[in-house]
């Protein structure tokens, strides 16, 4: 989980909803821009907890914060309801609800992520709200670029920003979700400031990484004297899961070519390295699935990763031992 809490907490965006709140001077509409898309709407529900806290910063733990948090809160609703862009059905349905009164709270938050995708017709009918909204309704709008949108929709919000973050901000964000150090800092690295383009690059790093070390198993793992030595490089490098996983599809495409089906392999890419993996036939490859079955089993009940990653390519090159024999 990313705490976009403590994230957020020194941005321009936060800073003026905390003062705006303290000083009894909530805009009734705020455009908040922001680099970010991927995450922009996780932000917005920051600001909207801010509004609808009793304390002055977001507990987390009242009722509001964490039924915001789960876009259950009845007073906050949020667009666009495809997730996508907001359409002209989507400002319409923000107009008949600014109508009705909240239910538990005493403010009703609208958010409207991607404002920056509503066509002409939308905005000039959501103009209307912005000059007169009724009382207590606040509009929280996120955009990663203001260009699109009419300077008189501009012109009745007050507008703040979230702006890019420093590598540190967004390793400690994404640390959790990213375990390998190294890579989580070159990805934040080669980053552009906003979470969303870090964690899609350490992902790519990390798929990458993967593939190399199935491939190296599966080539050159020749004795069981090896085996020690690439659990504890996989368990150290990747997620295990991420590995197995890994492992299922090269052998699967392994499969295809020892049965002839060449042409079934997704990955043509992966065809001259499957040609380098000697001593394999369809009978230790069905014998190396069935295990990897086992493995996910195993990793349910929390086996040790190492050993784990051990007992399986153990098996795997037993099997290949025996089937070579028969
Ligand atoms: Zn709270």
């Amino acid at each position: 989980m990313i705490d976009f809490l403590c994230l957020l907490k020194n941005s321009g965006a936060y800073k003026t909803f905390i003062n705006d709140k303290k000083t009894g001077a909530l805009s009734h509409a705020y455009l908040v821009v922001s680099p970010e898309k991927q995450y922009l709407n996780d932000y917005l529900k920051v600001l909207a907890k801010i509004v609808a806290c009793n304390e002055l910063e977001p507990c987390l733990n009242c009722r509001a914060c964490k039924a915001i948090d789960a876009d259950s809160y009845a007073d906050v609703l949020s667009f666009p309801k495809d997730k996508e862009s907001i359409l002209t059905a989507d400002v319409e349905a923000l107009i008949a609800e600014s109508y009705v009164k909240p239910v538990e709270n005493d403010k009703k938050i609208f958010i409207l992520n991607h404002a920056e995708t509503m066509n002409a017709s939308a905005q000039n009918k959501l103009l209307k709200t912005l000059e007169e909204p009724p009382k207590n309704v606040i509009i929280i709008m996120g955009a990663t670029t203001t260009y699109p949108l009419l300077s008189t929709v501009l012109s009745r919000v007050k507008k703040v920003e979230i702006s890019e973050f420093s590598d540190d901000l967004i390793v400690k964000a994404l640390e959790n979700d990213c375990q390998n150090k190294e890579k989580l800092l070159t990805a934040v690295q080669s980053g552009d400031g906003t979470l969303g383009k870090a964690k899609s690059l350490y992902n790519d790093a990390n798929a990458l990484s993967v593939t190399e070390l199935v491939f190296d198993v599966l080539i050159n793992m020749t004795s069981s004297k090896d085996v020690l030595k690439y659990s504890n490089k996989i368990a150290k490098a990747i997620d295990v899961t991420e590995f197995i996983s890994g492992l299922e599809t090269v052998l699967g495409e392994l499969l295809y070519l020892t049965q002839g089906k060449e042409n079934l392999i997704k990955n043509t890419n992966h065809i001259p390295l499957l040609k380098s993996i000697k001593g394999f036939n369809n009978g230790s490859i069905l014998y190396a699935l069935e295990k990897i079955t086992e493995s996910y089993k195993r990793k349910k009940f929390n086996a040790n990763p190492t050993m784990l990653i051990e007992w399986l390519i153990f098996s795997i090159l037993e099997g290949k031992f025996i089937w070579q024999k028969l």
